[in-house]
């Protein structure tokens, strides 16, 4: 295909991202103009970039659409500081809708925001040294690495690496400062915003999202092989060797198109710790070149090492950072999860891991966890973690703190101890966003999944199974925000109240479910599941999980 043909095929999204490689659209004008209800559609695709959705209440159609924004904030491996969440605690009560929501990729976001309070939403954000830059769009997404403490002495120093790797994937435009910091009409003048090229992402982008995660084996908490790029931690006698870097993983698909799927990251080689952050920008900039401009729904890097191949793309790489890579060592994931409860740290502190439910920060009538999160950060002032499955760790608490710190949860509602945080399927779970603010939501998802749990917790203790921790995903939509594709169980929205059923994956997050069931009604799932269920309780080898199960006897052409 020549240059002429690719620039004529392009999508509408290319053209909008080089002729405004600042990306700043017309956001500033739709903000100061208080007659503007709501963005362009143009400028719905820049505010992407800029950790911005507009999106609106889908309960509320019925009566008139009412615009909210969804604003993301970016948090590499998923930390922030007691004074940082603070303020967004507190924004997330004047500004939204008095909830945080724990997102897939460890970062926060806001929902229900309106126009006329964005731009001091995200001032603040950027006050707090937070940013919501690139939170979404056609760049690297916020670099997601292992929370727990207890670990391993590596896991620090990824936690580390995240943040440089995270700092140097960055756009560079200043439109992102003047619009939402300054607050003012872009003060670039005309000539430099024309010129504007920048230095990483060049004239176009991305052709479309690009993730990255660290993870430290045994524990593939971060599901690394979902990543466009992964890099897991080879360790030696409690020393950082290097990483085997793995690319091309990815969760999206659409219904009813055979071309889009799930994939696995291939192994590409191991490289030495002091070049990750060159071999990252390599990877991404094999994915500028080569990425799909022509179809979004085909523009994800997996595509590209599905049909070029893995030995391809090693050479393209080698090319692009002049860095030839190792043959990739030995390593071996267990599983991925969360732990929960106490733990000790290396370092002879504690950590709490507490089960956030649907990754939603609120306050209950019986669970008070934005009360009591917002207490613990002014008493404690205790680093926060968010994992990669929704849930919150509290790290670095002293012996001094650990019980007036239980006490505090208890009189807010929270217990602390394993069994009564949530079951063990519960724990186990997560569930994206959907209904009723992702536009893409075609059945509920977070909203749902707690009541179906608990009706598989009746099924499965009935059965003896009560202490079964199997890996259930739901998502509203096949975009697979939640990493359906790996978990043992997982319901894809397919339309109102119906889903597509995926069973088989493993514990270690590193096979891929089938499709069981094309279409049940979430009326149905149960009766669908309890034989499924009873079965395996009979049949089962020693120590077999159900997912294992299912990919062994249910679905065993795999
Ligand atoms: Fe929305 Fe689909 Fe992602 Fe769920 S998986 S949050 S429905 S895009």
């Amino acid at each position: 295909m020549n240059n002429s043909e690719t620039v004529a095929k392009r999508t509408h999204n290319e053209d909008l991202k080089e002729g405004n490689r600042l990306l700043s659209g017309n956001i500033t004008d739709t903000l100061a103009d208080p007659g503007a209800e709501c963005f362009s559609h143009d400028d719905y695709e820049f505010l992407k970039f800029h950790g911005v959705y507009q999106q609106d209440d889908r309960d509320l159609r019925k009566t008139g659409k009412k615009y909210i924004m969804m604003v993301r904030v970016r948090m590499p491996g998923g930390t922030i500081q007691p004074n940082q969440y603070l303020v967004l605690d507190r924004l997330a009560e004047t500004h939204a809708n008095n909830t945080l929501r724990i997102t897939s990729r460890q970062g926060l976001q806001f929902h229900g925001i309106i126009k006329s309070r964005l731009r001091e939403t995200i001032r603040e954000i950027n006050e707090a040294l937070l940013t919501t830059l690139a939170a979404c769009g056609d760049v690297a997404r916020n670099v997601m690495a292992p929370v727990t403490p207890a670990l391993s002495p590596v896991v620090e120093r990824v936690q580390e690496e995240a943040r440089r790797v995270s700092q140097s994937l960055l756009p560079a435009t200043p439109a992102y400062h003047e619009i939402w910091v300054e607050g003012q009409a872009l003060k670039l003048e005309e000539a430099r915003q024309r010129d504007f090229v920048d230095p990483l992402y060049g004239r176009q982008y991305l052709p479309r999202k690009f993730k990255v995660a660290f993870a430290v084996p045994p524990h593939n908490d971060v599901d690394v092989f979902t990543q466009c790029v992964g890099f897991i931690a080879v360790i030696e006698k409690d020393q950082l060797l290097g990483y085997n870097l793995v690319v091309g993983g990815g969760m999206g698909r659409s219904h009813g198109n055979q071309e889009t799927f799930p994939r696995l990251a291939d192994e590409v080689g191991f490289l030495p710790p002091d070049q990750v952050e060159k071999v990252a920008r390599g990877v991404m900039q094999v994915f500028r070149e080569y990425g799909d401009r022509t179809n979004r729904k085909h523009a994800r890097l997996k595509y590209v090492l599905e049909e070029r191949g893995v030995d391809w793309f090693r050479t393209e790489l080698e090319k692009q950072t002049g860095l030839p890579l190792a043959p990739v060592r030995p390593y071996r994931f267990e599983q991925q999860g969360d732990r929960f409860g106490w733990h000790r740290q290396l370092d002879g502190r504690w950590f709490l891991g507490l089960h956030i439910e649907g990754g939603r920060i609120k306050d209950t009538p019986a669970r008070k966890y934005k009360t009591a999160l917002r207490l613990i950060a002014e008493q404690f002032r205790l680093e926060y973690r968010m994992t990669p499955s929704n849930n919150l760790l509290m790290v670095g608490v002293t012996d001094g703190q650990k019980d007036a710190l239980t006490r505090l949860l208890a009189e807010q509602g929270i217990p602390v101890e394993l069994a009564q945080q949530a079951s063990a399927v519960r724990r186990n779970s997560m569930a994206c966003v959907s209904m009723p603010t992702c536009g893409l939501g075609l059945a509920e998802a977070e909203r749902y999944l707690p009541d179906l749990i608990t009706q598989l917790d009746e099924a499965l203790a009935k059965l003896g199974l009560g202490q079964e921790d199997i890996v259930i995903r739901m998502t509203g939509c096949p975009n697979g925000c939640a990493r359906p594709y790996v978990s043992e169980v997982a319901f894809v929205g397919r339309a109102p109240g119906r889903y597509q059923l995926y069973l088989g994956g493993n514990l270690a997050g590193t096979r891929l479910n089938r499709l069981y069931k094309d279409s049940v009604k979430d009326v149905e799932i149960l009766a669908e599941l309890q034989p499924l269920f009873a079965r395996f309780a009979a049949e089962r080898q020693a120590g077999e999980r159900f997912g294992d199960w299912c990919h062994r006897v249910i679905l065993p052409s795999a």
